[in-house]
């Protein structure tokens, strides 16, 4: 049969490709090589990773706040088969959703490894080994992302005592000793989940600061906050070994400023590197679609590849690898493909980190204001002086507001604080239709709340104080 579309890879750039393309009219299908759908978010990324957040978040919640809070429960017992089969349950119910809406918007879903044969061609061989062509008008390569290595370094990972962040979901003890190598936000937010169930856990990390991108207010504040939490840091230093021993694992590392090296043991190593895009066995080079100087599918602004009708987007593509920057490409694809204008605004991505506190940021950070030689007015807010985070021990964190000095557009909102990454939302909508620091700071805020902090950073912004500072 031949398609108006066929979609190789169904995470969440694919499958919401998909989807959208079947709401347009498009007779389309999904190739996914895996036994489901959903993608590395919904099977090994975004939902595994915050079912072990929150159910840690609340271990850790019983252990140390509740009793403050007047509710004894006495010390609390960790049950870990039960949170991994909450875990897994969880990914179930997602990826079966997934399944739902494929049937329910029409879309063919075929299950195997999708192979470009050129413009309007696809092979698809499944785990038997048989391989069957199909035609489409269009082809969507939307194959995600891997696990990357360390530049130089030989890792094994047997993901069980050196692992990824699959291996890292998977756990079946706590570790006694858990290195993280890469302080970045899937190392940060997998080393919080297993500090909290009892882990000693230390950070590697080549850069001088913990989430590189972050703002740097944020990412200093936030390390001091783990740093109270128990996270130990290693910052500056350049791993430069993963090694079994024994029953467990060596580190070695050296500063990156230059120095002597250094070795710790663990009993896991978690190598959270980062990702890189993933374009095995797809055939690109014979089909003439070219990769760009990182390995990513080369795309130009409207998602279209070296060949005619065929498309990229999501971690496979240039820009950042968020599951929502991915959604959003797939709906931008396919109304192109439908012959409309599908846009995708990357000035506005809102970014967060599911640890306690969370990070939630939108826009341009202070230091890319400073080299950009943009004019800025800063306002910020902390949430020790909002009474609702007060009443919930929350008070840890602020919101920050940067807006420019001359019109007061909102360039970039950062917060650090329980629970952010549902606030973030307001500055993203703001920021889409270029609103100034006096528009969130003017509508009425609901009281008490956590996001009653945002329009006293943004009366800070706009008028240079706060009411409640
Ligand atoms: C531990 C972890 C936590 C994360 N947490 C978050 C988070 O909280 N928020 C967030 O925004 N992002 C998060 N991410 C990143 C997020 O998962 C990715 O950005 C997102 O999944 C990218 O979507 P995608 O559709 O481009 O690709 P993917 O989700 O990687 O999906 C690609 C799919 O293509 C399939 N495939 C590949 N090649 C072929 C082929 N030749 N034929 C058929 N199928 C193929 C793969 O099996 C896979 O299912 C996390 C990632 C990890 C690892």
């Amino acid at each position: 049969m031949a398609y108006d579309v066929i979609v190789i890879g169904s995470g969440p750039g694919g499958y919401v490709c998909a989807i959208k393309c079947a709401q347009l009219g498009l007779k389309t299908a999904i190739v996914e090589k895996r036994a489901t759908l959903g993608g590395t978010c919904l099977n090994i990324g975004c939902i595994p990773s915050k079912a072990m957040l929150h159910a840690s978040e609340m271990f850790h919640e019983a252990e140390t706040s509740l009793e403050k809070l007047g509710v004894k429960v006495g010390k609390p017992k960790l049950d870990i088969k039960a949170m991994l089969a909450h875990k897994d349950a969880t990914v179930k119910s997602n990826v079966d959703g997934v399944a739902f809406l494929m049937k329910k918007n029409k879309v063919d879903w075929l299950t195997g490894t999708g192979k470009v044969l050129g413009e309007g061609k696809v092979s698809v061989t499944g785990e038997d080994g048989k391989e069957q062509e199909i035609e489409a008008k269009n082809v969507v390569i939307a194959t995600g992302s891997d696990v990357a290595g360390i530049p130089g370094v030989d890792v094994d990972f047997d993901e069980k005592v050196i692992v990824s962040s699959t291996g890292a979901l998977e756990l079946s003890k706590v570790p006694g000793r858990l290195v993280v190598v890469g302080g970045g936000v899937i190392g940060l937010e997998l080393g919080s989940v297993w500090k909290r169930l009892g882990a000693e856990v230390t950070v590697v990390e080549y850069l001088d600061k913990v989430l590189g991108p972050m703002d740097g207010d944020v990412s200093k504040q936030f390390q001091r906050l783990l740093e109270k939490q128990g996270i130990k840091f290693n910052l500056g230093a350049k791993v430069t070994g993963v090694k079994k021993s024994g029953k467990g694992a060596e580190v070695t590392f050296e500063p990156v400023k230059g120095g002597d090296a250094e070795t710790i043991s663990a009993d896991f190593v978690l190598v959270s590197t980062g990702r890189k895009p993933y374009t095995d066995s797809l055939g690109l080079e014979d089909a003439g679609v070219k990769l760009d100087d990182r390995g990513r599918v080369d795309i130009n602004d409207h998602w279209q590849t070296s060949v005619s009708g065929i498309y990229a987007l999501g971690d496979v593509v240039k820009g950042p690898m968020l599951a929502h920057k991915a959604e959003d490409e797939g709906m931008a694809v396919a109304e192109i493909i439908a012959g409309q204008h599908g846009h995708v605004n990357f000035d506005v991505i809102p970014s967060v980190v599911y640890t306690d506190p969370e990070v939630a940021s939108v826009g341009k950070t202070e230091e890319e204001l400073k080299a950009a030689g943009i004019e800025y007015t800063v306002g910020k807010f902390p949430f020790s002086a909002n009474g609702r985070a007060r009443a919930m021990l929350a008070p840890d964190g602020f919101i920050k507001i940067l807006a420019d000095k001359k019109t007061d557009r909102v360039l970039g909102v950062h917060m650090l604080g329980r629970g952010v990454g549902e606030m973030i939302h307001e500055a993203a909508v703001l920021m889409e239709f270029g609103g100034s620091s006096e528009d969130l700071a003017r509508p009425c805020h609901a009281h008490p709340t956590m996001s009653e902090a945002v329009r006293e950073a943004a009366l800070a912004a706009a008028f240079g104080k706060p009411i409640h500072m």
